[in-house]
C-alpha cells in the first residue's frame, strides 16, 4: 500500500484533515437544541411538508429528472426577475462553488476573500492548491472595500460570503458594485446564503456585469438544507458554460426540483419568517450585550457572533451539558473567543438566553 502510486496523494489529503462538521447526530430529537449549523428552526413544518407533498405527487422517480433543472431555472428566474438563461442549479451552494472553484480557478490564480470566510470554500481551495490571500475583519467584525481593492492586484477571484459567515457582515450593494466595476479583469463571486436576512441583493447587478456571479440556496431562508438545492445567478454566457459543461447532466433530484418549485409559490411564508428571524436576531444581540463578559457583533445573518473571551470553553461546555449546541469559532482577530449561535424560534432563543444568563449570574 506505501508504495501505491496514490499513497502520497491520499497521505497530502489526510493531512488536510476534512470538513468541520457539527458534532452530534443531528434530527433534533430528546430536547436538544441544534444552534450550530445556520439551519433556518424558524419556518413552521407546514412549509416543508406542502412541499414534499407537491414533490410526491408530480415525481416519478423511475425516470431521470430530464428537463427538470431547466424548470427549476425558470421559476427562479421569476422569482429573481432575470431571464432563465442567468440561472444554474446546484447540489447545494456547496457544489456550485466546489464547481466554480474545479474548473475556473487553480494553483496559478490567487483568490481574495474575508479572512475568515466560510469554511468550506476555504478548505476546498486547500483542497486544489488554489493559492488566497485574506482581508481581516476590523475589531468590529466588519470590513472594507478599500482593503479588498488595495490588495486584489495579482488576484484573478475575489469571494466575499456577504453576508459573512461566520461573522455576519454584508458588504453594501454600493460597494458590492464598485469592487465589481474595478475588478473588470477578474471574477467576483457573492455567497449571498444568507442574503434574505439582510439587505439589498446583488443579484440585480449581474444584469450588468458580465464577472459578477451571486451564488444563492433554499437551505437557509427557505429552511430546505436537508434537500439541498443551490444556485446561481450570472451573465448569460458563464451560466450557459456552467449549465452545459460544468455541471452534472442530473444534479438534482426530483422531488427535490419539484419540492423547490413548490417552495417558490409559497415565498411569502419564507418573507415572514425572515422578518421573524430578524427581530429575533436584534433580541439576542441586545440580550447577549447585557452581559460585560462578551463582546457581540451586529449581524444581518440568522446567526450571531460574539466574543466570550475567558468564557469562551466554560460557556460552550456548559451550554452543550444542556443540550444546546452552538459553534465554537476561537479567535477572530484581537477577539479570542468567539462562538456563533443560529437565530431559533423565540422560545429556542429563550432558552439559549436563560441558559447563558444562569450560567454567567
Ligand atoms: N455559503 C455559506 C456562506 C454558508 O454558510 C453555507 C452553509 N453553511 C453555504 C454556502 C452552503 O449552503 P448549501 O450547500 O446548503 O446551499
Amino acid at each position: 500500500m506505501s508504495g501505491a502510486w496514490y499513497s502520497r496523494r491520499l497521505a497530502e489529503l489526510s493531512r488536510l484533515g476534512g470538513h468541520a462538521k457539527p458534532e452530534g447526530p443531528g434530527g433534533g430529537g430528546g430536547g436538544a437544541l441544534k444552534l450550530d449549523s445556520n439551519e433556518n428552526l424558524v419556518i413552521g413544518r407546514r412549509f416543508q411538508q406542502e412541499a414534499i407533498a407537491h414533490a410526491r405527487a408530480n415525481s416519478d422517480v423511475r425516470e431521470y429528472p430530464l428537463g427538470g433543472p431547466e424548470m427549476l431555472a425558470s421559476r427562479l428566474a421569476a422569482h429573481l426577475g432575470v431571464p432563465a438563461r442567468m440561472i444554474g442549479v446546484g447540489n447545494g451552494s456547496d457544489q456550485i462553488l466546489d464547481l466554480l472553484l474545479a474548473s475556473l480557478a487553480s494553483r496559478r490564480t490567487r483568490v481574495l476573500m474575508p479572512d475568515p470566510a466560510f469554511r468550506f470554500f476555504e478548505e476546498r481551495c486547500r483542497l486544489y492548491g488554489i493559492p488566497t490571500a485574506g482581508v481581516p475583519f476590523s475589531d468590529d467584525m466588519r470590513l472594507d472595500a478599500a482593503d479588498f481593492e488595495a490588495r486584489m492586484d495579482g488576484c484573478q477571484i475575489i469571494y466575499l460570503d456577504s453576508p459573512n459567515n461566520p461573522t455576519g457582515f454584508q458588504f453594501p450593494r454600493g460597494r458590492i458594485e464598485s469592487l465589481v466595476r474595478g475588478f473588470s479583469g477578474g471574477l467576483v463571486i457573492v455567497d449571498e446564503a444568507y442574503g434574505e436576512f439582510g439587505g439589498p441583493s446583488a443579484v440585480p447587478l449581474t444584469k450588468k456585469y458580465g464577472n459578477l456571479v451571486v451564488v444563492k440556496t433554499f437551505s437557509k431562508a427557505f429552511g430546505l438544507a436537508g434537500l439541498r438545492l443551490g444556485y446561481l445567478v450570472a451573465d448569460a454566457a458563464i451560466a450557459d458554460a456552467f449549465n452545459r459543461v460544468l455541471q452534472y447532466p442530473y444534479p438534482l433530484n426530483t422531488l427535490g426540483i419539484w419540492a423547490g418549485i413548490a417552495a417558490l409559490d409559497r415565498a411569502g411564508q419564507v418573507r415572514e419568517a425572515a422578518e421573524a428571524v430578524r427581530s429575533e436576531r436584534a433580541r439576542i444581540i441586545r440580550s447577549l450585550r447585557g452581559h460585560d463578559a462578551f463582546t457581540v457583533f451586529d449581524s444581518k445573518a440568522n446567526f450571531v457572533l460574539f466574543d466570550a473571551r475567558g468564557a469562551y470553553k466554560r460557556v460552550h461546555t456548559a451550554l452543550a451539558e444542556q443540550g444546546i449546541s452552538i459553534r465554537k469559532i476561537g479567535r477572530i482577530g484581537a477577539h479570542a473567543g468567539c462562538l456563533r449561535v443560529t437565530v431559533g424560534t423565540r422560545e429556542m432563543n429563550s432558552r439559549f438566553l436563560l441558559a447563558v444568563r444562569d450560567l454567567l449570574g
